[in-house]
Formats: structure tokens, C-alpha cells, sequence
């Protein structure tokens, strides 16, 4: 019984330790927002989970429209299923992230698992002839493992500092309220462009287009601008 306890306690340790305290250093503590050096003013668009073949071109036209730039990240087997939109992506001066290849939590695999993902994720990006710079882990979860696997491929990782559930079929109203009610100051906001496939509810892109077709010209005359997904825009010295 002692043994068991022992082993038990151990294990949760090494969970704390190898999932808990990674993902709640990068998502909560907002480390890896935009860099402090950027205007107060700077907002960062990033869409998770596409292409999309009825969503990404919409979006990418209301993105145009307003001659906004975007980060899109993509999971491996949705690049794989639209290659002609992921080029399209890229030809608009849009920056690609890497976004796993599955979109299965981390937290859900082991490491040699979450291995093969990444590879074989990183493998699919490449054959679009796309080297991303960035790395957003599906829902969010980091492990010690897959910010070792980033930094041997040279990859930050970036999460977000807005995010308003619009994975779920909310209306654009709803969408548009909680964005203004969570953005402040040099926010990174993610928004999701793809439905089901990854997770989210039928129909809840709708409600994003709609949204962001809003927010971009209520955030401009408002004094904010959008900023360009280079690389360094984020606060790359908080995990040094
Ligand atoms: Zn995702």
C-alpha cells in the first residue's frame, strides 16, 4: 500500500512537472504575448484549425478588404486535404503556423506519439514548401516533450492571450461582444476557421466571419492596429 502511494505520488509529480506547469506558464502568465517593445495599440490576428474550403476563402477576403495580416495555424492533415488554400494562404502575405498533425491534445499522447505527430505534421507543411516559425500546440497543452520537439526544430511557440470559445456555434454578436470585452492592450486573439473537422461545433465559423468582418473596422477606428505575424513579434525572451 505504501509502494502504491509512493508510485502514485511519484507519478503525479512527473505529470505536474512535464504537462501542468508548461501549459499554465505559457497560457496563463501571458508570456508569450506580443513583445512589450510593440505599440500598446498592436493587435495580432491568428485563425486556428484550417483550411477550410466554405470558411478560409471568406475569411481571407475580409482579411484583404482590410488589408489586414493574419497568422493561419494548420494542422498537418487539413493542409494535406487543401493544398491549392494553403498556398492561397501564403500568396496573401499571410505567415503559416504549425499547428500538430492530428490536432490530438498533447496531454493525450505520449511523448513517442507526440513525436510522430510533429514530424509528421512539420513533413506535410514542408512538401507545400512551408517552413513555419511558429508552433501552437492543438488545444493549447504544452508538455516538456513538445517544446523540446519545437526547439529542436527551431520553432516558438506562441499561444494566445484572447480567446473567446468561438469553436462553438455562438452567433456573431456573441463573438463580437466577448471580443471587445477581453481585448485591451498588444493582445495575440485567436479565432478558429474551421468547424467539426478539429473539434468545433457545425455551423460556429459562421459566426467568427461575421465577427471578425466587424472587429477589424471597429478596432481600426478605435486607434488599434494590426500588426504583421513576422517573426520576433512575440515576447521571445520570456523562456530563455
Ligand atoms: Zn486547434
Amino acid at each position: 500500500m505504501l509502494l502504491f502511494r509512493i508510485t502514485a505520488g511519484a507519478a503525479a509529480m512527473i505529470w505536474v512537472i512535464y504537462a501542468i506547469i508548461p501549459t499554465c506558464y505559457y497560457r496563463y502568465l501571458h508570456l508569450n504575448s506580443l513583445d512589450p517593445s510593440a505599440d500598446e495599440h498592436s493587435l495580432l490576428l491568428s485563425f486556428d484549425d484550417g483550411p477550410d474550403e466554405n470558411y478560409t476563402p471568406q475569411l481571407l477576403d475580409i482579411l484583404a478588404k482590410h488589408q489586414v495580416k493574419a497568422i493561419f495555424f494548420l494542422p498537418g492533415f487539413k493542409a494535406e486535404m487543401h493544398p491549392d488554400l494553403v498556398r492561397k494562404i501564403a500568396e496573401q502575405g499571410h505567415q503559416i503556423g504549425f499547428h500538430g498533425y492530428q490536432h490530438r491534445n498533447p496531454w493525450s499522447m505520449g511523448f513517442f506519439h507526440t513525436a510522430r505527430d510533429f514530424h509528421r505534421g512539420l513533413a506535410a507543411l514542408k512538401r507545400l514548401g512551408i517552413k513555419p516559425y511558429w508552433y501552437r500546440p492543438p488545444h493549447g497543452t504544452i508538455t516538456l516533450g513538445n517544446l523540446l520537439l519545437a526547439k529542436k526544430a527551431g520553432l516558438r511557440p506562441m499561444l494566445w492571450t484572447v480567446l473567446v470559445g468561438d469553436w462553438r456555434n455562438i452567433g456573431g454578436d456573441e463573438v463580437l461582444a466577448r471580443l471587445w470585452d477581453k481585448v485591451s492592450i498588444r493582445e495575440v486573439i485567436c479565432l478558429h476557421d474551421s468547424g467539426e473537422s478539429t473539434g468545433g461545433e457545425q455551423g460556429a465559423p459562421n459566426g467568427t466571419l461575421s465577427a471578425v468582418e466587424r472587429f477589424i473596422p471597429q478596432a481600426l477606428a478605435g486607434g488599434y492596429q494590426f500588426i504583421e505575424p513576422r517573426n520576433g513579434v512575440c515576447n521571445e525572451n520570456a523562456d530563455k
